[in-house]
Order: structure tokens, then sequence, then C-alpha cells
């Protein structure tokens, strides 16, 4: 019997403890790493995922800034393209309110603007004249010398007109060698006056064009008028147009005028 026999027992689970406390310490330890690294890895993950999502709204920026800017760009060329088209537009209203040969104003214009300068002078009882001009033998003039120096002949009638007219007088083209004014605020005397002076400058300036000199003349139709409420464009329009008759049958290059009561009761 020895001490070491006698507490044999106790010895032996006195060291069985010892290796099942290391042991144990080593399972902690091994346990305590691995939570260790696998937090790394989370914190290592996470990071990346930071990263992709700092890059993906990244990309959404730019994606957005590049709409932004192509939308920009379309806006303003769609503007663009608007503002043309308006433009367009305007000077096609503008050109379809000429006459392309001469450059006057078209019959069109006249019907519109005769209503409005009627109603003008029947408000203000104030004096209207209408004069309807036409180039004498003018299918003369284009058979000796050709269509184009017929419109030549056509251009230069326009501009000697147009040079005597005041800012507020209507001329246009009427159709072919026909042409029409509106007077307003001008009696039987002013309308004659003027007629006359039309005629007479046209008579007196022949059109000349590439060495070529055309003799031209004007028969004028006046009618003057103070409207009432029964005065009408086409009553205008009819009683010029009976004044320039008159105006050929007494031999061409004249002027012959009326007042409204001395035609109307014929
Ligand atoms: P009148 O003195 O009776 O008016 O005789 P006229 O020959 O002038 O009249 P008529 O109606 O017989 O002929 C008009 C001529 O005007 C015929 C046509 O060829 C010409 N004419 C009309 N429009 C134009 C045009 O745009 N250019 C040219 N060159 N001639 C035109
Ligand atoms: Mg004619
Ligand atoms: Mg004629």
């Amino acid at each position: 019997n020895s001490l070491l026999t006698l507490h044999a027992q106790q010895i032996g689970s006195l060291l069985e403890l010892v290796i099942f406390s290391i042991a144990l310490g080593s399972r902690i330890r091994l346990a305590q790493h691995a939570q260790q690294l696998a937090q790394e890895q989370l914190y290592a993950n996470e990071h990346q995922l930071r990263l992709e999502q700092a890059k993906s709204l990244d990309l959404q920026q730019q994606i957005n800034e590049g709409l932004e800017a192509r939308v920009e760009e379309r806006t303003a060329s769609l503007q663009k393209a608007l503002q043309e088209l308006s433009s367009a537009n305007r000077q096609l209203a503008e050109l379809s309110r000429h006459d392309s040969l001469t450059g006057l104003l078209n019959r069109q214009v006249l019907n519109e603007e005769l209503e409005r300068m009627l109603a003008q002078a029947k408000r203000s009882q104030r004096p209207l004249a209408m004069l309807m001009m036409d180039l004498d033998h003018f299918k003369k003039v284009n058979d000796q010398h050709g269509h184009l120096v017929g419109d030549a002949c056509l251009q230069h009638t326009a501009l000697r007109m147009q040079q005597r007219m005041r800012s507020n007088d209507l001329l246009v083209r009427f159709g072919g060698e026909e042409f029409a004014a509106v007077l307003c605020d001008t009696d039987q005397s002013g309308a004659m006056d003027l007629a006359e002076q039309l005629r007479a400058d046209l008579a007196s300036h022949p059109c000349m064009h590439q060495g070529l000199r055309i003799d031209l003349s004007l028969s004028i139709g006046v009618y003057t008028l103070i409207p009432d409420s029964g005065s009408d464009r086409e009553q205008l329009l009819r009683r010029a147009d009976q004044a320039l008759y008159q105006a050929k049958a007494a031999g061409r290059n004249k002027v012959i005028g009326y007042e409204a009561s001395a035609l109307d009761d014929v």
C-alpha cells in the first residue's frame, strides 16, 4: 500500500479532469476561431455587397443622366422642328396670299379685305373707291413677243402701279392681265385722279425688256360709294367692272368712273 495506490482513483479522476479541461479549452478555442473566421467572412461579404451596391447606384445614375441628356436633346430637336414647321406654315400662308408672278396680293385677299374695308366704311360713313384695271390688247403682246415677254410686261405694270399706291390702299392682281384696287377714304374725284395717274404713268412708261420696247396701256373703271346697309362686295365689283367695260368701249387707254347714286338708279 503506497500513497499512490491508495489514492490511485482520485489521481486518475484528477488526471481525467485535467485532460478533459485541456480538451474542452482546445475545443472552445477552435470554436472561437471558427466563429471569428465566419465573422470576418461576413464582414468581407458585406463590404463586397456595399461596393456592388455603390457601383450599381453609380451605373443607375449614369443611365439616368444619359437618358435625361437624350430626352433634352430630343426635346430640343423637336422644338426646333416645330419652330421650323410653324415658320414654314407662316411662309406658306404668306405665299398663298400673293400672286407668284407679280408679287401683288391675289384675288382671295381682295375678297377678304374688301369685306373688312366695306364694313369699316359703313361704320365711318366715309367713301370707298374700287378700281378695275385691264391691260389693253394684251393678247397681241403675247402673240407678237411670246408669253415670257408678256409676263415681264405684267411685272412691269404691277411695279408701276404699286409705286403710286398709298400704304392703306389695296392693290391685287385680279386675274390674267386684270388688276383691282380698293382705296379707303377716297371720294370720286380722288379716285379718278389716281386712276388717271395710273393710266398716264403706264402709257408714258413702256416695258423695256431685253432690248425690246413694249408700249402698254390700261383701261380703268372706277366706282365710288359711301356704303349703306345694302352695299356689298359684289355690287362694288360689278359696278367697277361695268365702268371698265365702258372704258374699253370708249376706245381703251381711258378712265371711266361712276358714283353710287348716279348708277344705282339705272
Ligand atoms: P382687251 O383690250 O379687250 O382687254 O384685249 P386683251 O387682248 O387684253 O384681252 P383678252 O381677254 O382677249 O386677252 C387677255 C390676254 O392676257 C390673253 C392671255 O394670254 C393673257 N394673259 C393672261 N394671263 C397671263 C399671264 O399670266 N402671262 C401672260 N404672258 N399672258 C397672260
Ligand atoms: Mg381681261
Ligand atoms: Mg385686256
